[in-house]
């Protein structure tokens, strides 16, 4: 059955690699509209407007963007040792 209406790609890179984003419409899904990246990304969005926005800043980021992985890195590597954190 034929569920995927409508199909695009971005082609880009971020993190010093080349990738390809590929969007997709998708009826049975609560969301309709996913993108799935090369890298392993893959979201659901509601609106065209919305994916088509994340698929181009995805494969073009900005020096923002970029700066704002490196802090989120930097966050990560000086997390606290495991055992210092909330258990439940
Ligand atoms: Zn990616």
């Amino acid at each position: 059955m034929l569920t995927q209406l409508w199909v695009g790609t971005y082609h880009g890179s971020h993190d010093g690699t080349r990738v390809v984003v590929t969007t997709t419409r998708d009826d049975e899904q609560p969301l309709l509209y996913g993108l799935e990246c090369t890298c392993g990304l893959s979201q659901r969005y509601a609106a065209p407007v919305s994916l088509d926005r994340a698929a181009w800043r995805h494969t073009h980021p900005t020096f923002w963007d970029r700066w704002r992985q490196k802090l989120t890195a930097l966050r990560h590597a000086f997390r606290l040792h495991p055992e210092q954190e909330p258990t439940r």
